[in-house]
């Protein structure tokens, strides 16, 4: 659990990489120099933690490109205080990155191994959301409702009702949605009744999945 100068110069490097693919947001390419992306990765990839790719975390799943991570951290436009929903902990790093935006962040994981292991691991360098929470995504998380900022990082088939509903007027849920390839598209809440929808180009995310395991 070892962060070097030399990791420290490969962040510079890679907030340089993704400020050339159109990050402009200060605080977050701040937060990319300053979280230790190597120590969220299985050890075997330590070596390209610092690349602008995705990498394989416990339970078939991937912890996001960085680029991918800035771009969704970008476009909720955080404010410090913001309630902010994450659906898909996975190796917490989104997390961190919203956590070190000053958000109070509740995140949910369906795959029982990576809630274990990184509700663990965040809080011992650092990182602590408001609440780790083991569930289905799908449901958001009525009793905390509302937010000022919903995120979900993994392929939605569809936009699920219950995150619209969880959002609070001014609000702003960002979702990838559809199957193979995914549309990231950002909902903007104008009113009760109201949504403003907006496409934010193609990504591509791990299923979510209903129900826990
Ligand atoms: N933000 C994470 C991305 C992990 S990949 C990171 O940077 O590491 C997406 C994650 O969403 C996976 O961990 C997957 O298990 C989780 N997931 C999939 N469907 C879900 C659901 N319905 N509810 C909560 N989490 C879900």
């Amino acid at each position: 659990m070892k962060d070097t100068n030399k990791h420290k110069g490969l962040r510079n490097i890679l907030a340089n990489v993704l400020q050339a693919k159109g990050i402009t947001d200060e605080k977050v390419l701040n937060a990319i120099r300053k979280i230790p992306r190597h120590l969220f990765i299985d050890s075997g990839f330590e070596q390209y933690a610092y690349q602008d790719k995705a990498f394989p975390i416990a339970a078939n799943q991937t912890i996001s490109h960085p680029y991918t991570v800035a771009f969704q951290s970008e476009m909720l436009e955080l404010q410090p205080k913001d309630k902010v929903l994450e659906i898909g902990t996975g190796s917490g790093y989104q997390t961190a990155v919203l956590l070190e935006l000053k958000a109070e962040v509740y995140t949910i994981e369906r795959q029982h191994k990576l809630f274990k292991k990184t509700s663990l691991f965040l809080p011992k360098i650092g990182y602590k959301p408001k609440r780790f929470i083991f569930g289905d995504g799908y449901k958001g998380l009525p009793e905390e409702a509302p937010f000022d900022k919903i995120i979900v990082t993994a392929g939605a088939p569809f936009v699920p009702k219950p995150l619209l509903a969880q959002l609070k007027v001014g609000g702003r849920l960002l979702i990838p949605v559809g199957e193979e390839t995914q549309i990231m598209t950002l909902f903007i809440r104008k009113s009760l009744k109201e949504f403003e929808k907006h496409e934010l180009g193609d990504f591509k995310f791990v299923p979510m999945l209903e129900e826990k395991n």
